[in-house]
């Protein structure tokens, strides 16, 4: 939706119109509004952001968290990407310092749809199915009242559908009967395919099963719908993400560590992956609209490059990039 975006803050709206791109001080292409058009009574002033153009984009920033383990023992591969249960309790503090509301993946994109998104919306995701999820990062959500999404590869879980087993990370993964409890609980399930390849080097049949599988799986599992989809390592492209939407999925998440934004795809939202090199500090600001970058649309030629290099690559092995195999 480009110039006609609204939301409410306690009753209290403003109303944006004349969404424009501009090149910012740093040489990005970012997101600017009109200032005239905005009225955010009662919203609190901002602080100055990483591209320098803090106080026109404040009200529009989205921060879709990402993590992937909340541990204190990580294996090898996840480590970089691991966080213990005490950040992860000190994370959620902050969002409620900083007085953000926490809602799922899809809850967030119907808003951005309808254009009512609140101020200080926040999403906190979870990739891969790790064990510790019901163990740690669960119970933390629970006690702040928070929602989460969370996207499995399916492949990896542990439990009744051992046919399907892939080979995946070595640490303990969430077994399939406990996944009826986390819907009950409030959490949004998604898929993040079934082996966890890089799925823009699939054929257009790994690329089918990829997205479909995984979503028949968990859909047979939970007996409700499963309408979003994370992509392994976040690559995607046109074509990836025109399977995902044709398998039947409303949303998908990518990475690219950049703040979503109303005008962002669906199809690729843009998320913050915390890593366990991530500072309180760096948390914080984040939640305050700095220290990184906004959403573009689009891709950079060094993006396009290296995905044709791990497609080659892809093709010489004759089967799909993956960290698991
Ligand atoms: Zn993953």
């Amino acid at each position: 939706m480009v110039g006609g975006i609204r939301s409410v803050a306690g009753g209290t709206g403003y109303v944006i119109a004349g969404l424009r791109r501009e090149q910012t001080l740093r040489g990005h292409e970012g997101l600017s509004w009109n200032m005239a058009s905005i009225q955010h009574p009662g919203t609190r002033r901002s602080s100055p952001n990483a591209l320098g153009i803090g106080e026109k984009l404040s009200p529009q920033l989205i921060p879709v968290l990402l993590y992937h383990a909340v541990t204190e023992n990580p294996g090898r591969l996840i480590a970089p990407f691991a966080v213990t249960p005490q950040v992860f309790e000190q994370h959620l503090g902050i969002l409620r310092e900083e007085q953000y509301t926490c809602v799922t993946f899809s809850q967030l994109l119907d808003s951005l749809a309808a254009g009512t998104v609140s101020p200080r919306t926040a999403v906190i995701t979870f990739d891969d199915g790790y064990k510790d999820f019901a163990d740690n990062a669960l119970p933390a959500l629970q006690s702040h009242a928070y929602a989460a999404t969370t996207y499995l590869t399916t492949g990896f879980l542990a439990g009744s559908k051992l046919h399907h087993k892939e080979p995946g990370p070595a640490d303990p993964m969430l077994d399939w009967a406990q996944l009826p409890e986390l819907v009950a609980s409030g959490i949004e399930i998604g898929a993040h395919s079934h082996s966890h390849p890089q799925m823009d080097t699939l054929t257009a049949a790994q690329l089918r099963r990829e997205t479909y599988l995984p979503k028949a799986l968990l859909e047979d599992a939970l007996g409700v719908g499963v309408r979003s989809f994370a992509y392994p390592h976040g690559y995607n492209g046109p074509r990836v993400r025109r399977f995902t939407r044709d398998a039947g999925y409303d949303n998908a998440a990518g990475v690219r560590n950049a703040f979503t934004h109303s005008n962002n795809d669906p199809f690729n939202v843009a998320r913050l992956m915390l890593q366990s090199h991530h500072s309180l500090g760096t948390f914080r600001n984040w939640l305050r609209g700095s220290e990184a970058p906004i959403e573009t649309q689009g891709e950079s030629l060094k993006t396009k490059l290296w995905r044709d290099y791990r497609r080659g690559k892809a093709i010489l092995r004759r089967r799909p990039g993956s960290e698991y195999q």
